[in-house]
């Protein structure tokens, strides 16, 4: 439905999705389409242009997502997330059920999963999602600042800090 309209290509984009791909790459984390819009509408009151409506917002973001300009990530809510990628890159996040703070990953942890698939099934995979929910540390040690889990994340970090 939303994507039907607006058409572009990465280097023809609409005017609209440029600016939603320029509103994104300046933001410090991942934002919904809604809080895109608000930080959009808020920028554009100190040079009083005029900031496009939700409705563009969430076409351009369809767009660029299809485009391989930005990423989509669900967050557990019924709101995506969005944040602008380079061309052809993808990420993944570690994200907090308690505090909903998420961390990027640097490397994609797939590939060698990949590797198998094809090797197993002959499937060759084109593209995959990946985000992983649970607990970050800081809300694991507040809720057991004297427990064991905390304990079972020193020994994590200090195993993971032997190897390097
Ligand atoms: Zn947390
Ligand atoms: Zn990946």
């Amino acid at each position: 439905m939303l994507e039907s309209k607006l058409v572009g290509t990465r280097k023809n984009l609409p005017k609209g999705a440029k600016a939603v791909l320029y509103a994104l790459k300046q933001a410090p984390e991942m934002l919904s389409a809604r809080d895109l819009c608000f930080r959009m509408k808020l920028s554009k009151l100190a040079n009083e242009s005029v900031a496009p409506g939700l409705t563009t917002v969430y076409r351009s973001l369809e767009l660029l997502t299809r485009l391989g300009l930005a990423q989509a990530v669900s967050v557990g809510d019924s709101e995506k997330r969005y944040e602008a990628i380079e061309e052809g890159e993808h990420s993944h996040h570690l994200i907090c059920k308690i505090c909903n703070n998420n961390i990027k990953l640097k490397d994609c942890l797939l590939s060698s999963i990949e590797e198998i698939i094809l090797r197993e099934h002959g499937f060759s995979v084109s593209e995959h999602l990946l985000e992983l929910f649970g607990t970050c540390k800081s809300c694991t040690l507040a809720a057991n600042a004297s427990g064991v889990v905390a304990d079972q994340i020193i020994k994590l970090e200090r195993k993971t800090g032997e190897k390097k």
